[in-house]
């Protein structure tokens, strides 16, 4: 899913309110990494991230991208999600939602349903401390790999294929 122009341009304009508010510096790169994360839904890594915004500033480095994504965090312009292989993907969808994740690529896709926030908290988790917010993970397969053939992922083993007898 594409993000609108509207959005984006909402979610920069933000951005500036809240670094003007925290009486932090908006500078090219700033301005850029944050847009790379909020011009889409896919909740990408730092790499990736860092491989568009580069694009543009050849000479940005992968540890400024993680610096200026942890001080988002900080700022609260972007959630971060664990997801497969253990990379932190970045969310810049400030609203309330929830997420679909896929446990084969950790793909993952946002979805509203506004009765997830009337969720009973079970005592057992209230034992654990304040809850602040409800959000909702929904672990599956994504169409995109359930299309692909479960063997793709052992790809090295698919190229000696042609040299059989
Ligand atoms: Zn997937
Ligand atoms: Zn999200």
């Amino acid at each position: 899913m594409k993000i609108t122009e509207d959005e984006i341009r909402r979610r920069v304009g933000r951005f500036k309110s809240v670094l003007k508010a925290a009486g932090i510096k908006m500078t090219p790169q700033r301005a850029e990494i944050f847009r790379e994360v909020a011009r889409t839904d896919d909740h990408p890594d730092a790499e990736t991230i860092f491989r568009g915004v580069r694009r543009r500033f050849p000479s940005i480095s992968l540890d400024t991208v993680y610096r200026t994504l942890w001080l988002l965090d900080d700022l609260g312009m972007v959630a971060t999600l664990g997801a497969a292989q253990g990379r932190t993907r970045f969310d810049a969808n400030t609203d309330s939602h929830h997420h679909f994740v896929c446990s084969r690529c950790g793909a993952t896709r946002d979805f509203i349903e506004s009765s997830y926030g009337s969720l009973e908290i079970p005592d057992s988790a209230r034992g654990f401390g304040q809850v602040e917010r409800v959000h909702v993970e929904l672990r599956g397969i994504c169409l995109a790999c359930l299309k692909k053939p479960k063997t793709k992922r052992l790809g090295a083993f698919h190229h000696g294929k042609e040299n059989k007898p």
